[in-house]
């Protein structure tokens, strides 16, 4: 992808209409095609959701997904989050991702709802949606609009939301949860703040983070935060996801602690919703 990305700028910068002797002007060059592009791609739907299983380490069942965009490039294809979000978020686009990504999610938990195999959507929440007071209710909406319980939804919020402000986002978090929608912490372990907020805000979930889960195997030490956070998430009454499960190695070991729930590429990676159809039917099977 970073070759994508320097073949790209190397592409411009020598054929566009514009040429530029320095290196940071041509970057501009770029994020200025990309963010007319992205406007596009809002509002004529390139933006597309690829589904992660979490899976129940205590049964092996698949109850819950998470939602990860991905833009579907008409000359690029297929790119990842990191190819675009800062430029989203940069130009004031989060607000309009945000919507169309949960439109998105709960129409396929409708889908799934109708074909008897019901599954819960998490989806990723930027720091920035979370100081929009009207959230919960438009959520609400949508949610019902759908006709779906509102346990439908999970939102992942990571710790960074808290460096805003702080009272705002309690009270946004608190009608959400009202609502019965479920809140996760994401990367967990990696935050600024403090444990503080563990104690006071309306959260259900913590989704470790895969730095912690990767080094697992080969050091003493990375066990031992890993299995201590899982004790730490228990006792608090919250449940834990371990991101970044990339080995049968790492499940077992992940077993072994209590740990609550894992995803990552051992088990599968983020797919198209008819592909973790097809995974999920085999494993029902099986
Ligand atoms: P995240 O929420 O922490 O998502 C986990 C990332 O780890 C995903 O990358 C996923 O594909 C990847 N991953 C999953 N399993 C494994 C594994 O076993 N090994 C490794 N090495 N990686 C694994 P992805 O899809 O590129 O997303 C990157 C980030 O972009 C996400 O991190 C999230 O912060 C953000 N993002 C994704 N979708 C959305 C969205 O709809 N809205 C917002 N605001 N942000 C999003
Ligand atoms: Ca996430
Ligand atoms: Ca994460
Ligand atoms: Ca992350």
């Amino acid at each position: 992808r970073k070759a994508d990305m320097a073949m790209y700028k190397a592409k411009v910068s020598r054929g566009g209409h514009h040429v530029f002797d320095s290196d940071d002007d041509s970057h501009g060059e770029i994020r200025l095609r990309t963010l007319e592009e992205l406007r596009l791609a809002l509002t004529e739907g390139q933006l597309v959701l690829h589904y992660q299983p979490k899976v129940d380490l205590g049964t092996g069942v698949v109850c819950d997904v998470e939602a990860l965009v991905r833009w579907n490039h008409p000359t690029r294809g297929l790119l990842l989050p990191d190819q675009f979000i800062s430029i989203v978020e940069e130009a004031g686009l989060m607000h309009s991702l945000t919507q169309v990504v949960l439109n998105q999610a709960l129409d396929q938990a409708a889908v799934w709802q109708a074909q008897g195999h019901p599954l819960t959507i998490a989806v990723n929440l930027s720091a920035s949606s979370l100081v929009d007071i009207e959230l919960p209710d438009r959520i609400g909406a949508m949610i019902a609009a759908r006709g779906l319980a509102p346990s439908t939804l999970a939102l992942e919020i990571t710790e960074e939301f808290l460096l805003n402000d702080r009272d705002r986002a309690r009270g946004i978090l608190t009608r959400l949860r009202e609502q019965g929608i479920r809140i996760s912490v994401d990367d967990f372990g990696t935050g600024y703040s403090s444990l503080a907020y563990l104690r006071d805000l309306p959260i259900d979930e913590l989704k470790l983070d895969q730095s912690f889960v990767f080094p697992m195997a080969e050091n003493e030490r990375a066990a031992t935060l890993v299995s201590s956070a899982i004790a730490l998430a228990h006792s608090l009454g919250l449940r834990m996801v371990a991101e970044g499960v990339e080995t049968g190695a790492a499940y077992d070991q992940l077993v072994g602690y209590g740990c609550d729930f894992a995803q990552g590429f051992h088990l599968s990676e983020p797919v198209s919703a008819a592909t973790l159809d097809s995974w999920l039917a085999e494993r029902r099977r099986t």
